[in-house]
């Protein structure tokens, strides 16, 4: 038999049966006690109510100091509790400690939401601002903010944190704790086989970008393992900035197609009709006879120029990361400590954050759409994303003894969502490769050591050709 005090989803308890055999008791007691003082003579009726009124406070003093003790919730977790309540599982619980209006606090806010929405009933999230309640800092033992607190199911605080902290490494500590939130719910997409073989003759695939290459702008170069061929002087120069060589007279061994003949001739002495598409994009026309040059600067315009000139110009704009010529209208753009730099690829224009240890803005273009992806990196790990959708395209290729290898700068990308990713795949049947998120890209790149990024993209150290 139980009686219950207190509505059962407030964790009260029901009073005990002797406990009620006694409130009961007191009151029979009272109730007689009176009964006898007013049969008394002699006392006055003043007196009387007097000595009622303190012996009914001194019982009802007493019965609410036993309730109040019977009520408490049962320290003992182990007693059997068979109370009517629902019961509220214990959550593990994300503290983070900062100010609504210090930068990496404010990059904290959006994560902090994303999390308190996404595993909602999984994982308790909180936010306490000590620039508004400086109690709350002494109460947690803050040093610096932001400092994210981690506590278990038990309450207990397992780990903390100061600084910023992306979201991929709140996941991923909270997994070393015990707590798989991201689970498996992450979009996996991978192709691993071209989806037919490449049949093109291999003469007619640039060494560079893989892409055709056109009969009026081949570039030919003599090595020692035979002709190496490329689409297009870009894609030589390209070359010519990933070799760790000397490259004192390495030009004597260039030969560049003659736009007006169709042959190939010295790459030194010819001369170049340089102009530009419409957008912005560098044309370059190779001639080896002046004539046949200025009669198609008449007919599509442009400045007659030298391979030392040439050279200067395709030079001019390099890769932050990997230091290879780029042209800024086929490249990423990086911000770092506002100064521009460029990614001659997405996954290069991330390693910006590793070469130069700041923290960057990225906005790269959806490979497929063209569409704006802009990364922004704290302290080397990604503090935003949009679209937040945006994923990672890994170009990998397998090596005769089985390792995976970058495919490439030109075979990496950026995508506003997975869909488009696959699509660009479809389209693509060579390459390769595996879906990425952005900060597992930008996690690749942070790893590397100064000796690794010394070497990124050089031809004969990390070019996987
Ligand atoms: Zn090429
Ligand atoms: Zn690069």
């Amino acid at each position: 038999m139980k009686f219950l005090l207190q509505c059962p989803c407030s964790g009260g308890s029901a009073i005990h049966p002797v406990l009620l055999l006694a409130i009961v008791a007191a009151i029979w007691l009272v109730a007689r006690w009176i009964r006898l003082m007013f049969r008394k003579e002699g006392i006055s009726l003043m007196n009387k109510a007097a000595k009622i009124l303190i012996v009914v406070a001194l019982v009802a003093a007493v019965v609410i100091v036993i309730a109040i003790k019977y009520t408490k919730p049962s320290a003992d977790a182990n007693q059997p509790s068979n109370q009517i309540s629902t019961p509220t599982l214990p959550l593990p619980k994300l503290v983070d400690v900062g100010a609504g209006k210090c930068i990496p606090c404010k990059m904290m806010a959006p994560i902090l939401q994303e999390l308190k929405k996404e595993y909602t009933g999984r994982l308790e999230v909180q936010f306490i601002d000590v620039w508004e309640n400086p109690a709350a800092g002494d109460k947690y033992g803050i040093k610096l903010i932001p400092t994210q607190i981690f506590y278990d199911a038990s309450g207990a605080e397992r780990f903390r944190h100061e600084g910023f902290m992306s979201k991929e490494d709140i996941l991923a500590k909270w997994k070393e704790l015990g707590y798989d939130f991201a689970g498996h719910s992450e979009v996996i997409f991978d192709r691993l086989k071209p989806a037919h073989p490449d049949s093109r003759p291999k003469d007619t695939i640039c060494y560079m970008c893989d892409g055709d290459i056109s009969p009026k702008t081949l570039v030919t170069v003599r090595t020692d393992k035979g002709e190496v061929r490329l689409c297009s002087p870009h894609c030589y120069f390209i070359m010519y900035s990933c070799l760790t060589e000397d490259k004192t007279g390495f030009e004597k061994k260039v030969s560049v197609t003659d736009w007006a003949m169709g042959k190939l001739t010295p790459a030194a002495p010819a001369l170049y009709l340089y102009s530009f598409n419409e957008t912005g994009r560098p044309v370059i026309k190779s001639f080896a006879d002046k004539q046949n040059a200025q009669a198609e600067q008449k007919a599509s315009g442009g400045s007659i120029i030298g391979w030392q000139i040439l050279l200067g110009k395709e030079l001019e704009t390099r890769c932050g990361f990997c230091d290879r010529a780029v042209y800024p209208e086929d490249a990423a753009l990086v911000k770092a400590d506002g100064l521009y730099s460029w990614g001659c690829c997405s996954h290069c224009a991330l390693g910006v954050a590793a070469r130069t240890g700041k923290d960057i803005e990225v906005q790269e273009k959806d490979r497929l759409t063209g569409e704006d992806i802009i990364v922004k990196t704290l302290n080397g790990k990604m503090a935003s994303l949009e679209p937040a959708t945006a994923v990672a395209w890994f170009g990998q290729r397998q090596k005769p003894d089985g390792a995976w290898v970058s495919a490439g700068c030109f075979h990496q990308g950026f995508f506003t969502n997975a869909d488009n990713l696959k699509k660009w795949v479809e389209q693509n049947p060579y390459e390769t490769g595996r879906l990425i998120s952005i900060s597992q890209a930008l996690a690749d790149k942070m790893k590397l050591s100064p000796q690794q990024i010394q070497k990124a993209c050089k031809i004969g150290e990390c070019s996987p050709k």
